[in-house]
Protein backbone atom coordinates (compact mmCIF):
# COMPACT_ATOMS: atom_id res chain seq x y z
CA UNK A 1 0.00 0.00 0.00
CA UNK A 2 1.44 3.64 -0.66
CA UNK A 3 1.73 6.46 1.54
CA UNK A 4 0.70 9.52 2.41
CA UNK A 5 3.64 12.46 2.57
CA UNK A 6 3.80 15.68 4.46
CA UNK A 7 4.96 17.42 0.91
CA UNK A 8 1.39 16.04 -0.35
CA UNK A 9 -0.33 17.25 2.47
CA UNK A 10 1.60 20.45 2.34
CA UNK A 11 0.26 21.07 -1.46
CA UNK A 12 -3.37 19.80 -0.41
CA UNK A 13 -3.78 22.57 1.94
CA UNK A 14 -2.34 25.13 -0.24
CA UNK A 15 -4.42 23.82 -3.19
CA UNK A 16 -7.40 24.16 0.20
CA UNK A 17 -6.35 27.92 0.30
CA UNK A 18 -7.30 28.30 -3.50
CA UNK A 19 -10.55 26.18 -3.54
CA UNK A 20 -11.71 28.06 -0.39
CA UNK A 21 -10.96 31.56 -1.97
CA UNK A 22 -12.63 30.29 -5.17
CA UNK A 23 -16.02 29.28 -3.07
CA UNK A 24 -15.84 32.37 -0.42
CA UNK A 25 -18.77 33.58 -2.11
CA UNK A 26 -20.98 30.49 -2.64
CA UNK A 27 -19.78 29.54 1.09
CA UNK A 28 -20.80 32.92 2.87
CA UNK A 29 -24.42 32.48 0.54
CA UNK A 30 -24.82 29.72 2.47
CA UNK A 31 -24.16 31.12 5.50
CA UNK A 32 -26.26 34.13 4.95
CA UNK A 33 -29.40 31.72 4.63
CA UNK A 34 -29.16 30.46 7.88
CA UNK A 35 -26.23 32.09 9.80
CA UNK A 36 -24.22 35.32 9.79
CA UNK A 37 -22.97 35.51 6.04
CA UNK A 38 -19.01 34.91 7.36
CA UNK A 39 -18.23 31.54 6.51
CA UNK A 40 -16.62 31.96 3.44
CA UNK A 41 -14.93 34.52 4.51
CA UNK A 42 -14.32 33.36 7.68
CA UNK A 43 -12.28 30.01 6.16
CA UNK A 44 -10.67 32.24 3.25
CA UNK A 45 -8.87 34.09 6.10
CA UNK A 46 -8.43 31.42 7.75
CA UNK A 47 -6.22 29.77 5.21
CA UNK A 48 -4.81 32.64 3.61
CA UNK A 49 -3.14 32.81 7.16
CA UNK A 50 -2.49 29.02 6.81
CA UNK A 51 -0.25 29.89 3.81
CA UNK A 52 1.61 32.60 4.96
CA UNK A 53 3.11 30.37 7.37
CA UNK A 54 3.46 27.62 4.88
CA UNK A 55 5.31 30.34 2.73
CA UNK A 56 7.16 32.04 6.39
CA UNK A 57 8.66 28.01 6.86
CA UNK A 58 10.34 27.82 3.19
CA UNK A 59 12.00 25.06 1.90
CA UNK A 60 11.95 22.75 5.18
CA UNK A 61 9.83 19.98 4.49
CA UNK A 62 7.91 19.30 8.44
CA UNK A 63 6.86 16.35 9.81
CA UNK A 64 3.25 15.66 9.84
CA UNK A 65 2.34 16.15 13.25
CA UNK A 66 3.91 19.49 13.44
CA UNK A 67 2.50 20.25 9.99
CA UNK A 68 -0.99 19.80 11.14
CA UNK A 69 -0.79 21.29 14.15
CA UNK A 70 0.65 24.11 12.96
CA UNK A 71 -2.20 24.18 10.70
CA UNK A 72 -4.59 23.93 13.96
CA UNK A 73 -3.25 26.97 15.70
CA UNK A 74 -3.37 29.09 12.40
CA UNK A 75 -6.93 28.69 12.25
CA UNK A 76 -7.96 29.13 15.92
CA UNK A 77 -5.90 32.08 16.54
CA UNK A 78 -7.17 33.42 12.51
CA UNK A 79 -10.83 32.59 12.47
CA UNK A 80 -13.54 33.68 14.76
CA UNK A 81 -16.51 32.11 15.13
CA UNK A 82 -17.90 28.39 15.69
CA UNK A 83 -15.18 27.21 12.40
CA UNK A 84 -12.14 28.91 13.64
CA UNK A 85 -11.97 26.33 17.33
CA UNK A 86 -13.37 23.27 15.34
CA UNK A 87 -11.66 23.40 12.13
CA UNK A 88 -8.66 24.42 14.47
CA UNK A 89 -9.61 21.34 16.65
CA UNK A 90 -9.92 19.22 13.28
CA UNK A 91 -5.87 19.96 12.67
CA UNK A 92 -4.79 20.31 16.38
CA UNK A 93 -6.06 16.89 17.35
CA UNK A 94 -5.16 15.81 13.91
CA UNK A 95 -1.29 16.64 14.57
CA UNK A 96 -1.68 15.29 17.98
CA UNK A 97 -2.42 11.65 16.51
CA UNK A 98 0.29 12.06 13.94
CA UNK A 99 3.18 10.79 13.73
CA UNK A 100 6.45 13.03 13.91
CA UNK A 101 7.74 11.05 10.54
CA UNK A 102 7.09 12.71 6.87
CA UNK A 103 4.68 9.85 5.65
CA UNK A 104 2.26 7.81 6.95
CA UNK A 105 0.18 4.70 5.70
CA UNK A 106 -3.25 5.17 4.51
CA UNK A 107 -4.68 3.36 7.54
CA UNK A 108 -2.79 5.08 9.52
CA UNK A 109 -4.04 8.43 7.97
CA UNK A 110 -7.73 7.18 8.25
CA UNK A 111 -7.00 6.80 11.99
CA UNK A 112 -5.54 10.20 12.38
CA UNK A 113 -8.04 12.00 10.32
CA UNK A 114 -10.62 10.16 12.58
CA UNK A 115 -8.70 11.59 15.87
CA UNK A 116 -9.42 14.94 14.33
CA UNK A 117 -13.05 14.57 14.02
CA UNK A 118 -13.72 13.06 17.15
CA UNK A 119 -11.90 16.21 18.49
CA UNK A 120 -14.47 18.28 16.93
CA UNK A 121 -17.38 16.08 18.45
CA UNK A 122 -15.52 16.43 21.59
CA UNK A 123 -15.52 20.37 21.31
CA UNK A 124 -18.75 20.80 19.46
CA UNK A 125 -21.10 17.89 20.88
CA UNK A 126 -22.86 17.58 17.07
CA UNK A 127 -23.92 14.16 16.08
CA UNK A 128 -24.77 13.15 12.72
CA UNK A 129 -28.37 15.19 11.72
CA UNK A 130 -27.56 18.30 13.71
CA UNK A 131 -26.93 20.26 10.29
CA UNK A 132 -23.69 20.60 11.13
CA UNK A 133 -20.05 19.91 9.28
CA UNK A 134 -19.97 16.74 11.17
CA UNK A 135 -22.89 15.51 8.71
CA UNK A 136 -20.28 15.34 6.05
CA UNK A 137 -16.91 14.42 8.09
CA UNK A 138 -18.25 11.61 9.83
CA UNK A 139 -19.17 9.77 6.64
CA UNK A 140 -16.21 10.29 5.31
CA UNK A 141 -14.32 9.20 8.45
CA UNK A 142 -16.13 5.50 8.35
CA UNK A 143 -15.63 5.60 3.95
CA UNK A 144 -11.82 6.32 4.80
CA UNK A 145 -11.50 4.07 7.31
CA UNK A 146 -13.30 0.78 5.66
CA UNK A 147 -11.51 1.81 2.09
CA UNK A 148 -8.27 1.47 4.08
CA UNK A 149 -9.30 -1.16 5.69
CA UNK A 150 -9.46 -3.08 2.55
CA UNK A 151 -6.58 -2.28 1.02
CA UNK A 152 -7.22 0.80 -0.97
CA UNK A 153 -5.04 3.40 -2.19
CA UNK A 154 -4.41 6.82 -0.74
CA UNK A 155 -6.04 8.13 -4.28
CA UNK A 156 -8.53 5.28 -4.11
CA UNK A 157 -9.81 5.62 -0.24
CA UNK A 158 -9.72 9.62 -0.18
CA UNK A 159 -12.14 9.34 -3.32
CA UNK A 160 -14.06 7.44 -1.31
CA UNK A 161 -13.95 9.82 1.39
CA UNK A 162 -14.75 12.91 -0.68
CA UNK A 163 -17.68 11.40 -2.36
CA UNK A 164 -19.27 10.37 1.24
CA UNK A 165 -18.41 13.91 2.23
CA UNK A 166 -20.44 15.18 -0.55
CA UNK A 167 -23.79 13.12 0.11
CA UNK A 168 -22.92 14.20 3.69
CA UNK A 169 -22.81 18.00 2.65
CA UNK A 170 -26.26 16.96 0.80
CA UNK A 171 -28.06 15.72 3.62
CA UNK A 172 -28.26 18.81 5.17
CA UNK A 173 -30.32 20.23 2.68
CA UNK A 174 -33.93 19.13 4.69
CA UNK A 175 -32.36 19.17 7.83
CA UNK A 176 -33.28 21.69 11.07
CA UNK A 177 -30.11 22.51 12.83
CA UNK A 178 -29.61 21.64 16.29
CA UNK A 179 -26.48 23.31 16.62
CA UNK A 180 -24.37 26.35 16.15
CA UNK A 181 -25.85 29.61 14.77
CA UNK A 182 -28.44 28.09 12.41
CA UNK A 183 -30.17 26.45 15.17
CA UNK A 184 -31.96 29.75 16.84
CA UNK A 185 -33.95 30.07 13.46
CA UNK A 186 -35.81 26.50 14.70
CA UNK A 187 -37.87 25.08 11.42
CA UNK A 188 -36.70 27.79 9.14
CA UNK A 189 -33.01 26.28 9.07
CA UNK A 190 -34.68 23.76 6.67
CA UNK A 191 -34.82 23.98 3.07
CA UNK A 192 -30.47 24.99 3.00
CA UNK A 193 -27.12 23.16 3.24
CA UNK A 194 -25.16 23.49 6.28
CA UNK A 195 -21.97 25.94 4.93
CA UNK A 196 -19.77 24.00 7.80
CA UNK A 197 -20.94 20.59 5.69
CA UNK A 198 -19.96 22.23 2.65
CA UNK A 199 -16.63 23.58 3.48
CA UNK A 200 -16.00 20.22 4.85
CA UNK A 201 -16.71 18.61 1.46
CA UNK A 202 -14.73 21.04 -0.37
CA UNK A 203 -11.51 19.86 1.88
CA UNK A 204 -11.94 16.48 1.84
CA UNK A 205 -12.44 16.85 -2.48
CA UNK A 206 -9.30 18.67 -2.98
CA UNK A 207 -7.78 15.81 -0.95
CA UNK A 208 -8.44 13.15 -3.76
CA UNK A 209 -7.49 15.48 -6.20
CA UNK A 210 -4.31 16.34 -4.77
CA UNK A 211 -3.80 12.64 -4.04
CA UNK A 212 -5.23 11.36 -7.71
CA UNK A 213 -3.05 9.38 -9.95
P1 LIG B 1 -20.29 31.29 13.08
O1 LIG B 1 -21.51 30.43 13.11
O2 LIG B 1 -19.72 31.52 14.42
O3 LIG B 1 -20.49 32.54 12.28
P2 LIG B 1 -19.10 30.02 10.77
O4 LIG B 1 -20.19 30.70 10.00
O5 LIG B 1 -17.71 30.23 10.25
O6 LIG B 1 -19.16 30.42 12.31
O7 LIG B 1 -19.33 28.45 10.79
C1 LIG B 1 -20.63 27.92 10.88
C2 LIG B 1 -20.57 26.41 10.74
O8 LIG B 1 -19.98 25.84 11.91
C3 LIG B 1 -21.91 25.75 10.63
O9 LIG B 1 -22.37 25.74 9.28
C4 LIG B 1 -21.66 24.35 11.17
O10 LIG B 1 -21.27 23.46 10.13
C5 LIG B 1 -20.50 24.55 12.08
N1 LIG B 1 -20.89 24.39 13.47
C6 LIG B 1 -21.49 25.30 14.27
N2 LIG B 1 -21.67 24.78 15.51
C7 LIG B 1 -21.19 23.52 15.48
C8 LIG B 1 -21.07 22.45 16.43
N3 LIG B 1 -21.50 22.60 17.69
N4 LIG B 1 -20.50 21.29 16.03
C9 LIG B 1 -20.06 21.14 14.76
N5 LIG B 1 -20.14 22.10 13.82
C10 LIG B 1 -20.69 23.26 14.17
MG1 LIG C 1 -21.25 32.37 10.28
MG1 LIG D 1 -19.81 34.51 12.62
Amino acid sequence: ADEITSAELETWLRASAAELKAHADELTALDSAIGDADHGTNMARGFVAVLDKLDAAGDDVPGIQPLLKSVGMTLISKVGGASGSLYGTLFLDMGKAAPAATEVSVTDFAAIVAAGVAGVVGRGHAVVGDKTMIDALDPAVTALTDAAASGASAAEATRAAAEAATLGRDSTEPLVARKGRASYLGERSAGHLDPGAASSAILLQTLADTLAG
